[in-house]
């Protein structure tokens, strides 16, 4: 058996993903949304096992790879502590901060809700500096989806579930091209299994940066609304709080679908809704 942080990404993977990446698509399935886990890797994971990798010649994150069950997830939102470390990429805050908000944020590769009973508070900055590298906003919201759907399974079942990201940096690039979210619960007889392998990308709409370095190119956003009057496109309101969203913006999951409704820009414009601020649609 492989040991834990061998798994890569396939070469056949790394060509699905790009022949997949155009500007609409944020996250893509992979194997069929099919991980590539197996039961036998709990064992792996047993005892005082470090769920991370170390950092790469290059400082950057590899691997991560836990059991997350009742033992491991954080019982509040609470206690968050502050994050002093700098994965690659990092940016000054003027660059970042462009219109009013911010483009990239620290993500973890593991969600601080699923692994917090692990992580005390004087080992936590050491796991962050292995937990923790650059992605987009919408990157950010995107997985905390898939995190929410662990953290919901095992507190609706009590199952444990393997849970494995992994980041995917091209050749020296400081920032991640995108992670490979994978779960798979170890069933009680009863209940419902939980079954993803995903790839998050990581973009932000209208905006165009370096992976190398991190350095954001241009950010056309703001000159969008215009646009958007001409624009046939249509855009994904959610009518609970009147916000607007791409199609493939993560928040889109989340709307409940008799709250779900499809309009064209233009028409959009008029009606004065709120844009999405992690799609930025405008
Ligand atoms: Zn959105």
């Amino acid at each position: 058996m492989k040991l834990k942080w061998e798994y890569k990404i396939s070469s056949e993977d790394k060509k699905y993903i790009k022949n997949h990446d155009n500007p609409d698509e944020f996250i893509i399935k992979l194997n069929g949304n099919i991980p590539y886990l197996v039961d036998d890797n709990k064992k792996q994971l047993e005892g005082d096992v470090n769920p991370f990798s170390d950092l790469d010649s290059l400082n950057r994150c590899g691997v991560a790879f836990a059991c997350i069950s009742n033992k491991t997830l954080s019982e509040g939102q609470g206690n968050r502590p502050s994050i002093k470390s700098k994965p690659t990429g990092i940016f000054s805050k003027e660059e970042n901060f462009i219109n009013g908000k911010y483009i990239f944020q620290r993500c973890h590769l593991i969600g601080h809700q699923l692994l917090q009973k692990k992580n005390d508070k004087k080992n936590n900055e050491n796991v962050n500096k292995i937990n923790l590298f650059i992605g987009t906003r919408l990157m950010n919201h995107g997985m905390r989806y898939f995190e929410n759907l662990v953290a919901d399974h095992v507190r609706e079942t009590g199952n444990c579930v393997l849970y494995r990201v992994t980041p995917y940096f091209e050749g020296s690039n400081k920032l991640v091209y995108g992670v490979r979210m994978e779960a798979k619960s170890i069933n009680n007889k009863d209940t419902k299994g939980l079954l993803f392998n995903v790839f998050v990308y990581n973009k932000q709409p209208c905006v165009k940066f370096k992976y190398e370095t991190g350095e954001i190119l241009t950010d056309e956003s703001k000159d969008l609304s215009k646009k958007m009057l001409k624009t046939k496109q249509k855009y994904v309101i959610n009518e609970k709080n009147n916000r607007f969203h791409i199609e493939n913006c993560a928040s889109v999951y989340d709307i409940k679908s008799q709250k779900k409704v499809t309009q064209k820009g233009e028409d959009l414009i008029q009606e004065k809704k709120c844009p999405c601020g992690i799609c930025i649609p405008y």
